[in-house]
């Protein structure tokens, strides 16, 4: 069977990734059950930077055993595309989600609903076995609500209301599949899927 290291440190997104794979008759592994200790700089200005960065990383340690790795984060219109490639660290270094929620609803407090509008945008990148790359977008829109609403998910999660129910829900307020069918990050994955089925 075909094993595919997941290159991210972050439990939920491996988790994300990990649920969308499922039904692929490929071995996922995260970089701890690889026994690949990767945690690079990520000092691009774009997913695509970063995300080849932190794919690279991992596939030199990893003997020549296929990567994706993923960028991922919050564009936000009426702050110039804040919180962007800072997305996990908008609120300082080490930042909590709670924190970085935090910050964002204060940088948007005068601002009108009709001026909220934001993105997640998370970009992928594949490298095979022979070291080819491969790079794919996904993007969801929605609006930055008033309040945080819901418990599930992740990151920016709660503040985050998809387009596809018309402002009623936030993403931590669906079930993780439905997330999964919508996200920036199915979008991404499923061109990537596309082609591991491709390559059988
Ligand atoms: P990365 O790990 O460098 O890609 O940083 C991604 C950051 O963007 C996360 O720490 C979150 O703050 C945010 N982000 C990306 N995807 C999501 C998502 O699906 N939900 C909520 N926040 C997200």
């Amino acid at each position: 069977m075909r094993r595919i290291i997941i290159a991210s440190n972050n439990a939920h997104k491996v988790e994300e990734i990990s649920q969308m794979m499922k039904g692929l008759d490929h071995e996922f592994v995260t970089l701890r059950e690889a026994g690949i200790d990767s945690d690079p700089v990520e000092d691009a200005d774009s997913f695509e930077g970063n995300a080849r960065i932190k794919a690279r990383a991992a596939f030199e340690k990893s003997g020549g055993v296929a990567v994706i790795a993923d960028d991922s984060g919050l564009i936000v219109d009426a702050l110039d595309g804040e919180p962007g490639v800072y997305s996990s660290r908008y609120a300082g270094k080490d930042a909590t989600d709670a924190q970085n929620n935090e910050l964002l609803l204060r940088n948007l407090n005068d601002v009108e609903l009709k001026d909220r509008r934001a993105r997640f945008v998370c970009t992928m990148c594949l490298i095979d076995e022979s070291g080819d790359e491969m790079i794919c977008e996904g993007k969801v829109e929605g609006v930055i609500g008033f309040k945080e609403q819901g418990e599930g998910g992740f990151g920016y999660d709660p503040l985050f209301y998809p387009d596809e129910y018309e402002g009623k829900l936030s993403f931590s307020e669906v079930s993780a599949e439905e997330k999964n069918r919508i996200s920036h990050r199915a979008r991404a994955l499923s061109a990537i899927k596309s082609r591991l089925l491709l390559d059988r």
